[in-house]
């Protein structure tokens, strides 16, 4: 019989990403193993993530500091959304909040970005998805008319083809152009791994 801490530790921490129930039962015992300090350090770490505020133009979460607050009060937008020199009517739109930070790395692209979460395999787009979508395309229109590029700065994946079917007749009437990451990315290569020199390459070579 497992010791109930253990149990409801693997039975929740089964249920993330990559976690099978028996893997997360290791990982109760080999962190319970490692003491109470350490314990309350990843408890911190965990209840931190509660702090994050979600942006409520491109999704992506980010840290409230003061600055921002002083900023961003009532809007509640990102570092990057709330940053009046980036072109705001240039967008990326990006499957994962990592993608957003590898490009970032790169430092070479100085547009916005959204956030549209990972796609289902058959290309369809969920509830949150749409709304993500729909609410997107209101604040393009309401803001510019029409965005000057949308960047699909997807996954180089089957999947993402599917998606950037569906996605381009989504976005098709609120901007002039829309692009993709250009020739550079590995074929199957994720934008997350993708090193910086490379991605960048890809971004200046959209098309
Ligand atoms: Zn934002």
């Amino acid at each position: 019989m497992l010791p109930h801490p253990i149990k409801k530790f693997a039975d929740l921490f089964a249920t993330l990403p990559s976690l099978g129930p028996r893997q997360a039962t290791r990982l109760a015992f080999y962190l319970a193993s490692r003491g109470k300090a350490e314990i309350a350090e990843f408890a911190r770490a965990l209840a931190a993530l509660d702090q994050l505020q979600i942006c409520k133009e491109c999704f992506a979460h980010y840290e409230n500091t003061p600055k921002l607050q002083k900023n961003t009060e009532t809007t509640r937008l990102c570092e990057i959304c709330s940053d009046p020199h980036r072109e705001h009517n240039i967008i990326a739109l990006v499957e994962r909040e990592t993608d957003r930070f590898s490009i970032e790395k790169s430092k070479k692209f100085r547009g916005r970005y959204l956030v549209i979460g990972e796609i289902a395999r058959d290309g369809t787009l969920n509830t949150e998805q749409k709304l993500r979508l729909a609410h997107f395309k209101r604040l393009i229109t309401e803001r510019f008319g029409k965005a000057k590029e949308i960047i699909l700065a997807l996954n180089s994946t089957t999947l993402a083809d599917l998606e950037a079917d569906i996605l381009l007749s989504e976005l098709k009437t609120v901007t002039e152009r829309i692009t993709r990451l250009g020739r550079g990315m590995p074929t199957g290569g994720e934008i997350e791994f993708a090193d910086e020199d490379t991605l960048g390459g890809a971004l200046e070579n959209r098309k």
